[in-house]
């Protein structure tokens, strides 16, 4: 199926949602992804028949047969994206169709099919509409949203199923960095990677996390936040974290970030700092970038600032770089001037509080 279908979504409210009291205790300390909103949406998917029942309904859990081909093929994707509530009462989202678009390319790299641009968005919108509610009121609070497809088909052959769900769950989310931004130290891993030219790594499916748990594991036992992979061939460039991918600033105020060459996931938040850099005059640069430009930039001063960036934190600045090789810092370790302004220029946009000149925000 294309883009402009329109489907009728049925309405089924919770019969019995969460009182007014029980959930403003609940968002007073969301934390997240443990507290979950009233409601889910469905839409179910056929060979034959394209998208069908697209439903919102009470969120609960959901009947599996033990044979469900997403449990032994892992044939399965998701996204991120969050909505806030604006100072003017209003409910925003940020490039949503972004998400869309991402959804649909990692559906065609796992043999999934495509769902209308327009479905997704519907999707969104309904799930915002009957739990509004549930929308911090903290200004850097938000609603996480996080539509996800799998293959539902009762079948053990390896192919692409001819069933699948697409569902949409919510859950609020607090501040990422309560009591102000905090860089994060991160790991280069010596022992894996986490994509290889050919691989999945541009698309967004369960199966590249599951495989980064260990590496994950192994960046907390050296005392860092976070991991970071480099290539898989050469071991020499970066990649980008687990979850985030990597700019650093340099002494002429120009932007460096690894380019889009299929083993890393196309953020949209990585994006977004590309655009709006170039809009300030600054130049970017998409190009690979070793461990060994790093530290040796790190140490000579010509590497002034690094960051992290994704939905979840938006931009975090990178403190300490730790390998096998010995540990290093840029500058002092500390939030660099340009890593906060980008920070601060977009996170303004996204909550409605700085003019949009993108026209990002929905
Ligand atoms: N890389 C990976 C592996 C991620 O999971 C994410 C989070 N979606 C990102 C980068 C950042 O992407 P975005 O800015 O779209 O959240």
């Amino acid at each position: 199926m294309s883009g402009g279908d329109h489907l009728d979504f049925e309405i089924r409210p919770n019969p019995a949602p969460v009182s007014d009291a029980d959930r403003a205790a609940l968002l007073a300390s969301p934390g997240f992804g443990r507290i979950f909103t009233d409601h889910m949406v469905t839409v179910r998917y056929a060979d034959g028949k394209g998208w069908y029942e697209p439903r919102v309904e009470a969120r609960a859990p959901i009947p599996m047969d033990p044979a469900s081909a997403v449990l032994h093929y892992a044939q399965e994707i998701f996204e991120g994206l969050k909505a806030y509530k604006t100072p003017d009462g209003g409910v925003a989202m940020f490039r949503p169709d972004a998400n869309a678009n991402r959804f649909n390319q990692s559906a065609g790299r796992m043999a999934m099919p495509a769902l209308p641009v327009e479905t997704f968005l519907q999707s969104l919108h309904e799930i915002i509409k009957i739990d509004r509610d549930w929308i911090p009121e903290d200004p850097e609070g938000s609603l996480y949203l996080r539509p996800f497809a799998y293959a539902s088909e009762v079948f053990l052959g390896v192919r692409p199923a001819n069933e699948y769900l697409y569902l949409v769950i919510a859950s609020p989310v607090g501040p990422y960095f309560s009591g102000g931004v905090k860089p994060v130290s991160i790991w280069v891993t010596p022992d894996f990677t986490r994509a290889a030219p050919g691989g999945t790594g541009a698309a967004k499916c369960g199966g590249n996390y599951a495989a980064g748990l260990s590496a994950q594991a192994e960046a907390s036992e050296h005392g860092c936040d976070q991991v970071v992979y480099l290539d898989a061939i050469e071991r020499k460039y970066i990649d980008e974290l687990g979850g985030m991918n990597v700019f650093l600033v340099l002494d002429d105020g120009s932007l460096i970030t690894p380019p889009l060459t299929g083993t890393i996931l196309p953020g949209i938040t990585r994006d977004s700092v590309i655009k709006l850099a170039e809009r300030a005059g600054r130049k970017v640069e998409e190009r690979p970038i070793s461990l060994q430009e790093w530290r040796e930039g790190a140490a000579s001063g010509r590497v002034r600032e690094a960051f992290a960036c994704g939905t979840a934190a938006v931009i975090t600045p990178i403190g300490t770089i730790k390998s096998e090789d010995g540990a290093f810092t840029v500058a002092d370790g500390g939030s660099g001037e340009v890593t906060m302004a980008i920070r601060k220029e977009l996170v303004d946009i996204q909550r409605g509080r700085a003019e949009d000149p993108f026209g990002w925000v929905h």
